[in-house]
């Protein structure tokens, strides 16, 4: 991963869309219920602080709380998921699909992998934990 460069991002209907100066960490997968019901299969995301974000549209944005701890962002026009937020830090997790290519970002592991589909393997050999990483 090359932290010091700058990737842009948007939804599907291109009404949100964003700047990212820095990003914190690779991809991570996570399998669990909610995601899994939020995207229609998996959320791979990686990390960022919340001031390296410059982002327009966010009038189109629309926020969700599956639980207490977490809020998650999309676009209301189009649906594209976009933003994880764990309420009171200051990192936000951004899905790496929304982002242009190329990201220079890999991924590196899997989490809340007791919770996966039926219907598919993880099968690319990287650390899977059953919970959070
Ligand atoms: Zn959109
Ligand atoms: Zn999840």
């Amino acid at each position: 991963m090359k932290a010091d460069h700058p990737v842009s991002g948007s939804c599907l209907c291109g009404k949100v869309n964003f700047k990212i100066a820095e990003l914190l960490r690779d991809v991570v997968m996570c399998h669990c219920q909610q995601c899994r019901k939020q995207t229609g299969h998996l959320v791979a995301a990686t990390r960022i602080h919340d001031n390296s974000i410059e982002l327009s549209g966010e009038e189109h944005l629309t926020w969700y709380c599956a639980s207490d701890d977490a809020t998650r962002g999309f676009c209301k026009h189009c649906g594209s998921v976009l933003f994880w937020k764990r309420i009171n830090t200051d990192t936000l997790a951004v899905m790496a699909g929304s982002l242009e290519t190329p990201t220079e970002l890999k991924t590196i592991s899997h989490i809340f992998t007791k919770f996966k589909g039926d219907y598919y393997e993880i099968t690319d050999g990287l650390p899977q934990h059953t919970m959070s990483d």
